[in-house]
């Protein structure tokens, strides 16, 4: 799954704060933006650009060449974001968050609310026992609070999250079994190379020249343009 671009700016604002959604917004879907073509577009000063710029890096969020500048002989970077990393980091805050919801769920179940009926406060039961009963802010007796709405709302909520949290497992799942699978076959495919090289036409001599003897062994310059002979062939 592809984030969207709406979930790529929430987590780098996280970090940034909203300050640094114009550079998000211009960095996003790009490769190899120059930071001076950040600071004009964004119209903000270099050192701001530099200094966001540098607080995703430390969160691996973006990566960077840099390039030389011959005229004035100094480097400009180029910077891109790291889909993957973000990604990761996406899913990451995914699952503190439905942690919380589901804390505040079971809280929410298992005690007593009270407010006030101008929407000052609300109390839990012990809370509301030590003000007697009364507003603490504007006097008024409290009175219970369901909070029904609020669950239903926390229950879809997490609903919503496991939900996505699911799929993106079973997608990551999906990936690595296909990348074990390339595996195999690379590693397959390399035992039959290193087999058909090293098993030339007479074969004895070079026979011995395995992974583990060529460590061991030290093989004669001419020797050695053997093996190198056959390991090119
Ligand atoms: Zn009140």
């Amino acid at each position: 799954m592809r984030l969207t671009q709406k979930k790529i700016e929430e987590i780098l604002i996280k970090i940034l704060g909203e300050d640094g959604m114009p550079i998000v917004k211009e960095l996003a879907g790009k490769e190899n933006v120059s930071e001076f073509d950040l600071a004009t577009k964004t119209k903000k000063d270099i050192k701001v650009v530099r200094k966001m710029l540098y607080l995703l890096y430390n969160n691996n969020l973006v990566g960077f060449t840099r390039k030389k500048d011959k005229q004035k002989g100094w480097y400009i970077y180029y910077w891109t974001l790291i889909a993957e990393n973000i990604k990761f980091s996406y899913f990451k805050s995914q699952r503190e968050l439905l942690e919380k919801l589901r804390d505040r769920l079971e809280n929410e179940e298992k005690e007593l609310f009270f407010i006030c009926s101008s929407n000052c406060v609300r109390l839990n039961f012990d809370e509301s026992i030590g003000f007697d009963f009364h507003c603490p802010e504007c006097g008024e007796l409290i009175s219970q609070d369901s909070g029904e709405s609020r669950i239903i709302h926390m229950r879809k909520r997490i609903e919503e999250i496991e939900k996505e949290l699911k799929v993106h497992e079973k997608e990551k799942k999906k990936v690595l079994k296909k990348q074990a699978k390339v595996r195999k076959k690379v590693v397959k495919a390399k035992t039959k190379l290193t087999k058909i090289k090293k098993t030339p036409k007479g074969g004895k001599k070079s026979k011995k020249v395995t992974k583990k003897n060529t460590q061991k062994i030290k093989v004669s310059p001419t020797k050695k343009k053997k093996v190198l002979k056959n390991k090119k062939g």
